[in-house]
């Protein structure tokens, strides 16, 4: 890299919307930053905390019970859906894992009449389902660099819907992705994603948890790699565990 830049992330909610290790995914962000002489800062902003949409190049929302949810989901409204809008529409990186994706949509029904309104940044919608929850490991291909396959695990009770102009994240090769029977998983909108892929995502994804990097970068400059043979064991373990 020419000058030495800094990777700004801010994690909404850590304390709310933090569930199957969630944590691991900012790990992986700064460890692979700091591997690489990149600067890394992170930042939080939970209930009640104004967030403002130039500081950061990367806003995290993990995964969360449908309490916390609700707590989130009206905070997100108050203070933080505005500077959000503002930061997707400057293209920083805006990343919603399962019950984080759920609420960057615009709605979540917990039960008829009971509805959360989300961001509203992807035009999805999701519905609590009285089936069963969607569990499992889980694999989806993605078109992104020409290509690729992020491998996790899911848990959700809220099948989610896309809008009719909204791309998925990914086809799902092994799993239940969004809804259980589309065959698509999360949703992509420029720099805008969410996906159900737990796992955490970023450990088992190293080439994923770099696209974010480049891409909340300014996506101007290739990172240089890395020795990334652990990070390729743990891919491919979560591969075979979704049976790939
Ligand atoms: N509470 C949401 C659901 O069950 C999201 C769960 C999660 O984040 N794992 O659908």
């Amino acid at each position: 890299m020419s000058s030495s830049p800094t990777l700004r992330v801010c994690a909404l909610y850590p304390d709310l919307m933090n569930i199957y290790a969630d944590r691991g995914n900012l790990l992986v962000l700064a460890r692979r930053c700091q591997w690489r002489g990149i600067g890394f800062e992170l930042g939080a902003a939970s209930l009640g905390d104004h967030l403002d949409p130039e500081a950061h190049d990367l806003f995290y929302l993990g995964g969360g019970q449908d309490r916390d949810q609700r707590l989130c989901a009206e905070d997100l409204l108050t203070h933080k859906a505005q500077a959000l809008r503002a930061a997707a529409a400057r293209e920083a990186v805006i990343l919603g894992v399962c019950g984080g994706y759920q609420l960057l949509g615009r709605s979540y029904e917990l039960a008829p009449g009971d509805v959360l309104e989300g961001v509203g940044l992807v035009d999805v919608r999701t519905v609590r389902d009285p089936g069963p929850r969607l569990i499992g490991n889980v694999a989806i291909a993605v078109e992104l660099q020409g290509g690729q396959l992020l491998a996790g695990f899911e848990n959700h009770g809220g099948r989610t819907h896309l809008g009719a102009e909204e791309e998925a994240l990914g086809r799902v090769l092994k799993g239940h992705g969004n809804d259980g029977h589309s065959g698509l998983e999360g949703v992509r909108r420029g720099n805008v994603i969410g996906t159900y892929l737990h796992g955490p995502l970023l450990p088992k994804n190293a080439w994923f948890a770099d696209w974010l990097i480049e891409t909340a970068l300014g996506g101007t400059e290739a990172l240089a790699p890395l020795d990334d043979e652990l990070e390729a064991a743990a891919h491919t373990d979560a591969r075979r565990a979704a049976g790939l």
